[in-house]
């Protein structure tokens, strides 16, 4: 069960044709299409949502979840859409809808459709720490539930977390005003504008590093247009279960696919106007794998940071006569949006055409996963121009050491800063030259 429940590559054709029951479902709807289209009711290739739902005759809907990936340069986006399928609703169209409109390649396990490589997906922060978590931050603007969905979003953190076979935790942070972004901060949300079709209930957007499939950033879209309980009471026959949908979508958050098993949250369906239930066995065994307690070897990122480039910018301040620090933030394939905290001192006076010195960093950069990466600089540093108070500096860097999935990583490259010590401007990339 564990191998056909593992994280990736589960399209949800491959579901229905492994679950009988839902085959039969689907040729009923199947059915019920042809016979609206001969009706002349014609579906333009964008779903509209309104002709859909005019042609329902029962008040049960169902979700749909489905998965595509896109990649940009070392990154990738794993992109599950829970959709809200409306008795008699084309499953079929509106699923390509969602995933054409987020511009995503679905994943297949079959061949069938356009495959992409998914790796499994993981956060990093678990592998040299037992006690680590993932903080997830709610941005309530816009919650149509009521009561709120903040305390069924902690239940569901809660409910990840409390897996006594796995290491994961998922911490509630609190509010924030920010949306969802790849910026190293994990938020739920409810947008004002919703690329996603009307049918999208909710979106969970994982990036990360493709050759390692460590997660660098997860986010939530709520729908704040469909309608959602948190409180029994408030059930109806077409609203959803907000729990149980957070529940789901912070399986994705965890770095989990969908299941094949009917019993486990990460099926791809589920009822409207039921209360949902909580994990399953199946979720369980998924997330046991992908944390499991104590130290594996085979489940340890690379150490080598072959590919550390990355791109930073912020202030610089002097701290002494000859010692300056700087704050950036910026990012890079191994580290995504992260952090750079550095010290400079000089260390002698350097051959320039006007002003410069030799310098020493101490540079540490902080992961959005908490976990941290140190390296060392040797660099030259010119005056662009005489009275500038601009220094332009080119130097060498090497990893020293690291926490989390940076623990005795090793490189080496090339450095390029800029410091405006007027305007307390500074820049610095870093370029990798290889093992
Ligand atoms: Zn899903």
């Amino acid at each position: 069960m564990l191998a056909g429940a593992f994280p990736g590559g589960y399209y949800w054709r491959h579901q229905m044709r492994k679950n009988q029951m839902l085959l039969m479902l689907r040729w009923r709807s199947a059915l019920v299409a042809v016979f609206i289209g001969l009706l002349g009711l014609v579906m333009s290739p964008q779903v509209d949502r309104h002709q859909v739902i005019s042609a329902q005759s029962a008040p049960q809907h169902k979700t749909l979840s489905v998965t595509g990936v896109r990649q940009s340069g070392p990154y990738g986006t794993r992109v599950d859409i829970t959709l809200d399928i409306p008795p008699n609703a084309d499953s079929d169209a509106v699923a390509q809808d969602a995933l054409a409109r987020s511009g995503v390649q679905p994943v297949t396990a079959t061949g069938a459709m356009p495959q992409v490589a998914l790796p499994t997906l993981r956060w990093p922060q678990f592998y040299h720490n037992p006690h680590a978590v993932v903080s997830q931050y709610y941005n309530p603007v816009g919650d149509t539930v009521a009561g709120g969905a903040t305390q069924a979003l902690q239940s569901t953190e809660q409910e990840w977390t409390n897996v006594h076979t796995s290491t994961f935790a998922l911490q509630y942070a609190g509010t924030t005003t920010l949306g969802a972004a790849f910026d190293g901060v994990n938020v739920v949300s409810w947008p004002t504008t919703w690329p996603f079709g009307s049918f999208a209930l909710e979106v969970t957007i994982v990036t990360y590093q493709r050759d390692t499939g460590l997660i660098l950033d997860a986010d939530i879209l709520i729908n704040k247009n469909l309608q959602y309980f948190a409180n029994p009471a408030d059930l109806m026959p077409s609203s959803y279960d907000i729990r149980e949908l957070l529940l789901h979508e912070n399986g994705h958050v965890a770095g989990l696919g969908h299941s094949a098993n009917p019993t486990a949250v990460m099926f791809p369906s589920f009822t409207a106007g039921i209360v949902g239930h909580g994990l399953a066995d199946p979720d369980i065994d998924v997330i046991s794998a992908l944390y499991p307690p104590g130290s594996s070897t085979q489940l340890q990122p690379p150490h080598q940071l072959q590919a550390f480039n990355a791109t930073y910018a912020g202030s610089i301040a002097f701290t002494g006569t000859t010692s300056l620090a700087y704050t950036a933030s910026g990012s890079g394939p191994y580290l995504g949006q992260s952090r750079l905290q550095g010290t400079v001192s000089v260390s002698g006076a350097a051959a320039c055409p006007g002003r410069g010195f030799r310098t020493e960093h101490d540079d540490t950069f902080t992961a959005a996963s908490g976990n941290s990466l140190s390296v060392l600089v040797s660099d030259v540093s010119c005056e662009t121009a005489p009275g500038s108070n601009v220094f332009h500096g080119v130097g060498t860097y090497t990893i020293i050491d690291g926490t989390g999935q940076f623990v005795d990583a090793t490189g080496q490259g090339t450095t390029d800063d800029h410091a405006d010590l007027s305007s307390g401007a500074f820049s610095m990339t870093f370029s990798a030259t290889g093992p």
